[in-house]
């Protein structure tokens, strides 16, 4: 049976470790495909635009919600943030589990367009430890990095929104951790509907004499 791709949110306070995560986990293992989102704030250091993001202009970025082209969009720290959505459309089919590296906004838009989608969250250890990594990140300016963590204390709200929170505590830990709440999501009744009725109907038949 062909297995559709499950779609997979993964939020997290800035500087929790969700872009390390990531990288981690696409490097163990090949069955994701990691969404490259559209932004409009300016590439860190090492950033490269088509890898970390795309980086566009307001205007491009505006043009793009025009066409339709997002599966959701944000506002964050005064920046747009969004999703392309051809990427993520023609990997769920070929099969992939995609995965958006996305905020608590779009979060709630994607569960909302996509009730079947996984929601995860990254959690740090600690507050101290989420400040420490931010700072030790050393990209952004201290009046960003207390936005983000102003910002931090409005998200936390919403947490409970999400199916599983992880603990981002030590890296390879929490790489098996996340690749095994996936792997245990496909199980899930819901998300085997058709295979489900298949073997209903299939009883049902052998049960008559029918085949
Ligand atoms: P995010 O993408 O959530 O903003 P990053 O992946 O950029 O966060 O991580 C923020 C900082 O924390 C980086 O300097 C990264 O090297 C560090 N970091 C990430 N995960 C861990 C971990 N498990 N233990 C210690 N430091 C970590
Ligand atoms: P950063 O500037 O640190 O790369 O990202 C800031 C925030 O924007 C992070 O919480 C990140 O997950 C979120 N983000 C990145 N891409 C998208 C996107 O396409 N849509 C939404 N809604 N949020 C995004």
């Amino acid at each position: 049976m062909k297995r559709r791709g499950i779609l997979i949110v993964v939020s997290g306070f800035s500087g929790a470790g969700k872009g390390t995560l990531m990288k981690a986990l696409m490097q163990k293992y090949d069955n994701y495909a990691l969404s490259i989102s559209m932004t409009t704030r300016a590439p860190r250091p090492g950033e490269t635009d088509g890898k970390e993001y795309f980086f566009v202009t307001r205007e491009a970025f505006e043009q793009k919600i025009a066409e339709d082209g997002l599966v959701e969009y944000a506002s964050y720290c005064d920046h747009y943030y969004g999703t392309p959505r051809a990427y993520v459309e023609s990997q769920l089919e070929a099969g992939k589990d995609v995965i958006l590296e996305i905020e608590i906004q779009g979060a709630l838009k994607i569960k909302e367009k996509f009730p079947d989608s996984l929601l995860l969250f990254v959690m740090p250890p600690s507050a101290e430890e989420l400040k420490d990594r931010l700072v030790g990140r050393g990209t952004e300016s201290m009046e960003v990095i207390e936005q983000r963590m102003n910002r931090a204390v409005e998200e936390v709200q919403g947490i409970e929104q999400y199916d599983y929170i992880v603990v981002n505590d030590v890296l390879s830990e929490c790489v098996e951790e996340l690749h095994g709440i996936i792997r245990a999501a496909h199980n899930t009744a819901d998300r085997n509907q058709l295979f489900i009725e298949e073997i209903r109907k299939e009883l049902e038949e052998l049960s008559k004499g029918e085949k």
